[in-house]
């Protein structure tokens, strides 16, 4: 995301751009996520003091893996942007403005704290790894919590 801003000569002017970005994935912390389509995006930018700010909306398509059952699915949201350059520590580059890791950045900070592939997703069996959302097993999944489960099934025993 480089936007020429040659063209801001005076402070009461805005610019409105658009573009598309080709990312590959999203590393976050130790996960790594791919983008199924180019990232879209329309932004306004305007002088500030010393910077620019630079507002606006962009498109996201990635391939998320669900937390419950490890299925990859698709997230698609239009998510909203806003830097102020000075902040960001983001001087120019010749006569353009390089944002593309601070909307990388913005897009982390969008993820759904809950990666679900579905709301009512029922997850793997916690003992022998079936997808509960394509049929169910024989296990006998102790109900409760299941950090005490092999305990409860030690005292069972003796
Ligand atoms: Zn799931
Ligand atoms: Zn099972």
């Amino acid at each position: 995301m480089r936007i020429d801003v040659s063209n801001l000569m005076y402070d009461d002017m805005v610019l409105e751009v658009e573009g598309q970005e080709t990312f590959a994935v999203l590393e976050v912390s130790k996960a790594r996520y791919r983008f199924l389509e180019p990232v879209s995006w329309k932004a306004t930018v305007a002088k500030s003091d010393k910077g620019y700010l630079v507002y606006g909306k962009a498109r996201v398509v990635l391939e998320l893996v669900c937390d419950r059952c490890l299925s990859e699915y698709v997230w698609e949201d239009e998510i909203e942007f806003s830097f102020d350059t000075e902040e960001e520590n983001i001087s120019l580059d010749g006569e353009f403005l390089d944002l593309e890791d601070v909307l990388l950045g913005e897009i982390v900070v969008a993820l759904p704290v809950k990666l679900l592939c579905r709301q009512e997703c029922k997850g793997l069996c916690p003992v022998c790894g079936t997808d509960l959302n394509e049929g169910q097993c024989d296990c006998q999944v102790p109900t409760g919590d299941l950090r005490w489960a092999k305990l409860n099934k030690f005292f069972e025993k003796n």
